[in-house]
């Protein structure tokens, strides 16, 4: 495989960068409405470097969504990590090590993590953050937490709630990593295997599929080529000849079965793999196609016709093989005038 060019990389980065925060983006709200409960709680306990800490929190995710929208993830990365690396520094200072504070930073490691994958400094300072607030806390937890004591049954309430919304929080965000992953591969198998003009499978994924379908299984294959169709360009211009294409493809796709696979085979050529159909069933399908294409000339829509070939593989018949019996048969049927379906011997 070619390497990817440096521009390649950067484009690939940029846009994986813009779909990972577009699914990561509800963490953001969720810890910007944290703070919010967390003001009122501070508030009413009188705990007043918290209570300004949490104010600076709050205006944080508030530019931090500004960033988001703005697409200014790198920003947005720095305000969210360094903010909540640093509360949980601060909470656990003042309310001491049982309050679990701490908690949160493990939810930002998949968003750093990919954030800053192109910059290590950046990365490594905030995991070198994450590591000396977790260790440091343990070992300094019985000097933490002396000045403003906290009645047991509210550390308790404070340690139980900060350790549940802090592992869903990390469990929030690990489901919307995977769903991001999920999605690019959704969209990059639909660009691989999808035509770009018609929407209908290509070659490729044809030739994926085969080696997959069960032996020994009845197969039918039907090819199509539209007649005439660099008149359609030349008369029309090219723009109309895609049209057609679209047109002629949406006809192929409204008139195949949902286990048969339309596909755009080359240029002005179709080819639809018919699992467990026999020739009569494919004769019928391709007649469905051919008076739909006439129907829409006759409509005035579209003025081509296409020819057809079908063939019924044989037991044991290498499928490239029984392609050229197609295309043999098409060859035939252009010969003998076009608008017609062929049967391959
Ligand atoms: P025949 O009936 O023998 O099939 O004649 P034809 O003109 O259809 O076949 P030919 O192979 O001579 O020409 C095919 C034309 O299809 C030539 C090519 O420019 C055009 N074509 C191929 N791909 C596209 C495309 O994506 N868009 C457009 N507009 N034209 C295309
Ligand atoms: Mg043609
Ligand atoms: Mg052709």
């Amino acid at each position: 495989m070619t390497p990817l060019s440096a521009d390649d990389r950067s484009q690939v980065l940029h846009d994986a960068t813009e779909q990972f925060w577009k699914h990561v983006r509800p963490i953001v709200q969720i810890a910007f409405a944290i703070h919010i409960l967390l003001f009122g709680a501070f508030a009413a306990l009188h705990i007043r470097p918290l209570l300004i800490g949490n104010l600076v929190s709050i205006l944080t995710y508030w530019v931090c969504l500004i960033a988001v929208r703005r697409r200014r993830f790198h920003l947005a990365c720095h305000l969210m990590c360094w903010e909540i690396v640093t509360h949980a520094a601060l909470a656990t200072w003042v309310l001491g090590w049982n309050c679990n504070f701490y908690f949160y930073m493990f939810c930002i490691v998949p968003i750093l993590a990919f954030t800053f994958q192109n910059a290590p400094v950046q990365r490594l300072s905030l995991s070198v953050a994450i590591i000396t607030v977790v260790t440091g806390g343990y070992v300094g937890r019985r000097m933490m937490g002396l000045e403003y004591p906290l009645a047991p049954a509210l550390l308790d309430a404070f340690g139980l709630g900060n350790a549940m919304l802090g592992t869903l929080l990390l469990m929030q965000t690990t489901k919307f990593s995977v769903r991001y992953t999920r999605s690019m591969h959704y969209h990059l198998f639909q660009r691989a295997n999808r035509d770009s003009l018609t929407n209908l499978y290509t070659r490729r994924r044809i030739l994926q599929r085969i080696p997959q379908l069960a032996p020994g299984r009845p197969l039918a294959v039907l090819m199509l080529d539209i007649d005439h169709f660099k008149r359609v360009n030349d008369t029309h211009g090219h723009d109309q000849g895609d049209r057609v294409l679209q047109r002629v493809a949406q006809v192929i796709g409204d008139s195949v079965r949902l286990t048969d696979m339309a596909s755009r085979w080359g240029g002005e050529e179709f080819m639809v793999l018919m699992p467990d159909t026999s020739l009569e069933e494919a004769r019928q399908v391709a007649e469905r196609i051919q008076v739909r294409l006439r129907d829409t000339a006759a409509a005035g829509e579209l003025q081509v016709t296409a020819t057809f070939a079908i063939a019924q593989m044989r037991l044991g018949e290498d499928f490239l093989e029984g392609l050229k019996r197609t295309d043999q048969a098409l060859y035939l049927g252009k010969q003998q005038g076009r608008d017609r379906i062929m049967v391959a011997a």
